[in-house]
């Protein structure tokens, strides 16, 4: 494993110096590593420290996370659930499978795991669902758009932590359109494999080629 300390100690600076902070938790951190629904999750027990490192680091900074992720457990972490957006959905909710209402349930809410307007089952409320619901993630992304548009001009870093091209369109592309935007923005992109940075963000981002879970692990 390479020895990131002076890269960590470096970033752990920048995040604390004062300015926000913006992150985005990809793939590499999911708890089951294949993109099924299944409920049954194979607990990961480094990601979980992976996350607590992650919030030492950004605890007092203003910052806000994004994740495609939708194993739900960002928000069992000590993270303030007021600055997580997870447009992809969360296993852990419910919404009918064939999308006749936008109500969404919490896991175990509705015993009979039928909707209770039309009785077709209820399934995650995640965008693999084939009909997915987006009132589940709707108000925490107004949220986060108005977080964002407080950052233009503002000193950002961005932390884009094991987000590969599954779904570009949340994390990856948007976050290499704030930096280009923002002159005071630097992203760090941690990635075993996609680390790459595009041309006209060089000097203003930094790609960085690691597990990032095992990144944050020595932080
Ligand atoms: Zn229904």
């Amino acid at each position: 494993m390479t020895d990131h300390k002076e890269k960590l100690e470096e970033i752990r600076r920048r995040v604390q110096s004062g300015g926000k902070v913006l992150i985005g938790i990809g793939s590499e951190w999911k708890q089951n590593r294949n993109d099924s629904d299944e409920t049954e999750i194979t607990i990961r027990p480094e990601v979980e420290k992976a996350y607590q490192s992650l919030y030492e680091w950004i605890k007092d900074a203003d910052y806000f996370l994004v994740t495609t992720v939708t194993d739900g457990m960002i928000w069992r972490g000590p993270f303030d659930s007021g600055r997580i957006v997870a447009p992809c959905g969360n296993i852990g909710w419910r919404q009918c499978s064939k999308a006749c209402t936008k109500d969404i349930w919490e896991e175990g809410e509705v015993e009979s795991g039928l909707c209770p307007h039309c009785k077709s089952p209820l399934v995650p409320n995640t965008i693999r669902c084939g009909c997915y619901i987006e009132e589940g993630y709707l108000p925490q992304w107004q949220e986060y758009t108005k977080w964002l548009a407080r950052t233009l001009n503002q000193p950002l870093t961005v932390i884009e932590l094991g987000e590969g091209f599954g779904v570009p369109t949340v994390i990856r592309w948007p976050f290499e359109k704030t930096v280009f935007l923002n002159q005071k923005a630097y992203m760090y992109r941690v990635h075993s494999r996609f680390f790459q940075i595009s041309d006209e963000l060089s000097g203003r981002a930094e790609g960085i080629a690691a597990d990032s879970v095992e990144f944050m692990l020595q932080a």
